[in-house]
């Protein structure tokens, strides 16, 4: 029943870096270059109801077109960018061209119920200018605040929690949503869903694909726990309908894997929306 949206093109796993026996310093600088160069493009992978296939949102994730090295994984350049300040500009360019793109698909087609989840990282959630840097992509590209959903992983908001927790609030207040990602790959403490006020959790494939009886319980009691918390909670890579429908029936409200659509271009996305929500 899960139905497939959008093409479908997954790129192989070629460390190009490690190939090439480049250092750290060597990707930042390219690094560097790549966000003068706008080398760095955004994708957005669909978000779907896990029963019905609907879109509810898209989640941006970024791409390094590489002239010479072609395609390169974000988990070879996203690890980089955070080891040094890179990943606040490289933050900063997801954010802005994230909300860039839902905005004008909503001049396009109306009012249409999506939302844009955008990653951050640590370093961009402890810098002060985060929430005045927030509302002016917001102002500037005219993205509404619930239009915006922030997916935070526990490392992100375990570095500082105090402040995490401040920064957190102020951003709920000003109406956006927030979401806990790869939940059950790190420490995965149940005290997050409530110390934080996300309304969304994401669990990660590893605990999505739980093979074993003890990952199960795991699996379980994490969706009955964000399921009393009223929670909306996405299931992250499922791989087959077998793991759609048992994921449904334990209360997962939505899935994104490459089952129901890899991540597409913004302009895909534009037709793909035109189908999905035609114009009465
Ligand atoms: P994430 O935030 O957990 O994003 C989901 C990742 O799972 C994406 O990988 C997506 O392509 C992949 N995925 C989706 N469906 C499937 C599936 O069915 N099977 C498998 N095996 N994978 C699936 P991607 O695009 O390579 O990004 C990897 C990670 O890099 C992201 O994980 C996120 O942590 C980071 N990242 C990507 N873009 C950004 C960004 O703009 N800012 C920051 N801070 N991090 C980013
Ligand atoms: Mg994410
Ligand atoms: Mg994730
Ligand atoms: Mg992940």
């Amino acid at each position: 029943q899960a139905k497939r949206v959008g093409g479908n093109r997954i790129e192989p796993y070629r460390p190009a870096f490690r190939a090439a026996g480049a250092d750290k310093l060597q990707i930042e600088s390219d690094l560097r270059r790549a966000l003068e160069r706008n080398e760095l493009t955004m994708v957005y992978q669909p978000i779907v109801d896990i029963e019905s296939a609907e879109i509810a949102g898209f989640e941006a994730l970024m791409r390094w077109d590489h002239p010479r090295k072609g395609n390169i994984p974000p988990s070879e350049f996203i690890p980089v960018a955070e080891s040094s300040d890179l990943i606040v500009e490289l933050g900063m360019y997801a954010l802005q061209q994230a909300c860039e793109d839902i905005a004008s698909w909503y001049r396009a087609l109306g009012q249409i119920p999506i939302f844009m989840s955008v990653n951050l990282s640590s370093a961009q959630l402890l810098r002060n200018d985060l929430y005045n840097d927030i509302r002016s992509v917001l102002t500037k590209t005219g993205c509404k605040p619930p239009m915006l959903k922030l997916e935070l992983t526990e490392s992100v908001v375990m570095h500082n929690p105090e402040q995490a927790a401040r920064v957190l609030a102020r951003l709920k207040d000003l109406g956006l949503q927030l979401a806990l990602d790869d939940f059950g790959t790190g420490h995965s403490s149940l005290s997050y869903l409530t110390r934080f006020p996300f309304d969304t959790i994401k669990i990660d494939q590893s605990l999505v694909r739980a093979t074993n009886e003890k990952q199960l319980v795991l699996l379980r009691s994490i969706v009955a726990m964000a399921r009393d918390l009223e929670m909306n909670i996405v299931a992250e890579g499922i791989e087959t309908e077998e793991d759609a429908e048992e994921l449904a029936e334990l209360g997962c409200d939505y899935a994104q894997s490459f089952l129901f659509g890899p991540p597409i271009g913004a302009n895909s996305v534009l037709k793909l929306l035109r189908e999905h929500f035609p114009v009465m």
